[in-house]
């Protein structure tokens, strides 16, 4: 039923077994995940971001990490959507961008750098009306501006955005905190919408980085969607990056910043504060 719903209306599914595997799963994940912030199971890595024509260290995107006897391979893409559902993505979000802003603080104090810290932001956050109020108090607390955080959102946010939403990000930009559109050119992306949010950046989605020098509609579809981003005035990262040919094409084409396994993967802070 709940894959005939997912498929839009008037649909039929065929049932299989792997269904029920996946549903067992799914609640066994989720009655592991009851109590699991309180046990103190969640952590943050940080994976490095680069300006490409400097080859510096611009910042970090702060990802969470699940530590679970019983789930040890569950990653985020998993998890997330059942801490969504069970109304828990507040209290962990927040989790999060404690442990981010207080460690970048640290690294800005170490290197005397204006490094930005990036936070993946759950549409679900935007349902809370102090979520903007949070922030700002998160900020403060660690001696921060606006200027050191960055959100991530993904395009399917502003498809059926409220004027709540809207006013939310206003109320961000006013306060100097970038806005950037997560895997951008998977979802519904449209120029012309996005021209009616305060966005900053948009960072192409990994897959499009993937086929890049194997596939040549790959390849052009970067190739625009840099420039039409910086006709825009839009910074652009590159996520996904796992190889020289790729980075250095990037580079031909002018993209401000990367992000990969190539120039390194997700982190714990203390190999972050190593590495500075
Ligand atoms: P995302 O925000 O698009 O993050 C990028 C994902 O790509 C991360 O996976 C990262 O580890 C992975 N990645 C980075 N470079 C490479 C590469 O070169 N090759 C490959 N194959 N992968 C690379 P991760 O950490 O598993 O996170 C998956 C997704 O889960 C994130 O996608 C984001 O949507 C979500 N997520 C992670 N942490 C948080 C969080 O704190 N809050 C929320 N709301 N979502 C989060
Ligand atoms: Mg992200
Ligand atoms: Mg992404």
């Amino acid at each position: 039923m709940y894959s005939s719903k997912n498929a839009g209306k008037d649909s039929f599914t065929f049932f299989e077994s792997s269904m029920r595997d996946t549903l067992n799963r799914q609640s066994s994940i989720e009655a592991e995940l009851k109590g699991s912030l309180e046990r103190n199971e969640f952590h943050v890595v940080y994976q490095p971001k680069y300006e490409i024509c400097s080859n510096t260290i611009i910042g970090f995107e702060a990802l969470i990490r699940w530590n679970n006897t019983k789930f040890t391979d569950s990653n985020p893409d998993e998890f997330i959507p059942i801490l969504e559902q069970m109304g828990l993505i507040n209290d962990v979000g927040m989790f999060v961008l404690d442990n981010a802003l207080s460690m970048i603080k640290k690294w800005q104090d170490i290197t005397q750098r204006p490094l930005q810290m990036a936070v993946n932001i759950s549409p679900i956050q935007f349902n809370d009306p102090s979520l903007f109020q949070q922030i700002q108090q998160i900020l403060a607390k660690y001696n921060l501006t606006g200027h050191s955080l960055e959100i991530e959102i993904t395009e399917g946010i502003l498809l059926d955005a409220t004027k709540e939403l809207k006013s939310t990000l206003n109320d961000m930009r006013k306060a100097s905190i970038a806005i950037a559109l997560d895997d951008f050119g998977t979802g519904y992306s449209s120029l012309s919408y996005i021209k009616d949010y305060p966005i900053n950046s948009i960072k192409i989605d990994r897959s499009f980085i993937e086929e890049m020098n194997k596939n040549k509609t790959h390849t052009a579809l970067v190739n625009a969607m840099v420039s039409l981003a910086h006709s825009l005035d839009f910074h652009v990262t590159a996520e996904g990056i796992e190889c020289d040919a790729q980075l250095a094409y990037l580079k031909e084409l002018k993209c401000d910043i990367a992000q990969g396994y190539f120039l390194s993967r997700p982190i714990t802070a203390d190999k972050v504060t190593e590495l500075l």
